[in-house]
């Protein structure tokens, strides 16, 4: 086994698969080190969403990171175009407001905000498409010391430049703060070709949300009987009525704000999107591109 690269990513969820297809894209030699492919990021559905919560907040770089992702995702499987917003006649005045002088394509129906430019994917093939032909070791990462992991059998990995990518999960090990999220999808029985989001949202054969408070580390997460029964009440709030599901999803979001691509010793780190990640990876990958090419 190889024991030095490059470039070393640690972490196999869509932060680190995008930075590490883009990289090696570009001829860079990269190794990926991960436990396993995606963590959070095993969600099963994921909206790509610009246009945030029941405020309507626009997402920071929302144009930008829409043109990288549509640039980048269809090469890789299927994005499937589109969210209606349902959002209350009493609220769109201030939606409508937010919206304005923004480049975010979008129709106001009679049942809400149409955004046409957004959209959401299953996950799993995507991962697996990221990953083919990439060079990934899967194992446990005890330590990291600068642009060196200590793996769990003792072995030392090193990387000219190392990218943090480890999600929620790793965070300790790179000791940068943050809030962590805990969060539950209930796999329904019924398909959502459409997407819609208000409160909750379904996508796919997928039921999401979370209301949990933030904690300040990471804990392992599972599904609660009381998600459930939130889940299912805010599905009757957002469709009419509460899906049939056959078993639930449990995971962890972790949010930086706004140092999503951060200097560390070593390298970088990428990691923090919170429930945006699937939104900005493309985006941030690109970056991460650039910021190495202005160092070497
Ligand atoms: C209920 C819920 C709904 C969500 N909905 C959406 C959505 O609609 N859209 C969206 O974009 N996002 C959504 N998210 C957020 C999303 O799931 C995650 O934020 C995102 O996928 C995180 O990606 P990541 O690559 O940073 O981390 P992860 O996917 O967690 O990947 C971490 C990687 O690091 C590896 N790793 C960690 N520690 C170690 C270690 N010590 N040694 C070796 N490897 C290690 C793991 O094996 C894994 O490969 C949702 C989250 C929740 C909880």
């Amino acid at each position: 086994m190889k024991t030095q690269a490059e470039i070393v990513v640690l972490g196999a969820g869509i932060a680190g698969l995008c930075a590490a297809r883009v990289l090696h894209e570009a001829g860079r030699e990269v190794l990926v080190v991960a436990r396993e492919l995606g963590e959070a990021s095993r969600v099963p559905d994921a909206l790509l969403n610009p246009v945030r919560g029941k405020r309507g907040t626009v997402a920071p770089e929302a144009e930008e990171a829409l043109e990288a992702l549509w640039d980048f995702y269809p090469r890789f499987g299927t994005v499937r175009q589109g969210i209606l917003r349902p959002v209350p006649q009493s609220d769109r005045p201030v939606w409508q407001q937010k919206l304005q002088g923004r480049r975010i394509p979008h129709l106001w129906l009679e049942e809400g905000l149409y955004l046409e430019n957004a959209g959401w994917l299953e996950t799993t093939p995507l991962l697996h498409r990221l990953a083919e032909g990439l060079n990934i070791l899967y194992a446990e990462v005890k330590r990291l010391e600068e642009n060196t992991l200590w793996l769990e059998d003792g072995r030392r990995l090193s990387g000219k430049v190392l990218v943090y990518a480890g999600g929620a999960s790793g965070a300790h090990l790179v000791g940068l703060g943050g809030r962590f999220t805990p969060g539950s999808v209930l796999l329904t029985q019924q398909h959502f070709k459409q997407a819609r989001s208000y409160g909750v949202y379904v996508a796919g054969h997928s039921l999401g949300g979370s209301y949990l408070p933030h904690q300040d580390r990471y804990a392992p997460h599972q599904t609660q009987p009381h998600e459930v029964e939130w889940l299912l009440a805010e599905a009757q709030k957002l469709l009419g009525y509460r899906p049939a599901f056959s078993a639930s999803w449990a995971g962890v979001r972790y949010r930086l704000d706004r140092h999503c691509l951060k200097e560390i010793p070593g390298g970088f780190a990428l990691t923090g999107f919170g429930s945006a990640a699937y939104f900005y990876a493309p985006l941030y990958a690109r970056r991460l591109l650039k910021r190495l090419t202005g160092q070497s």
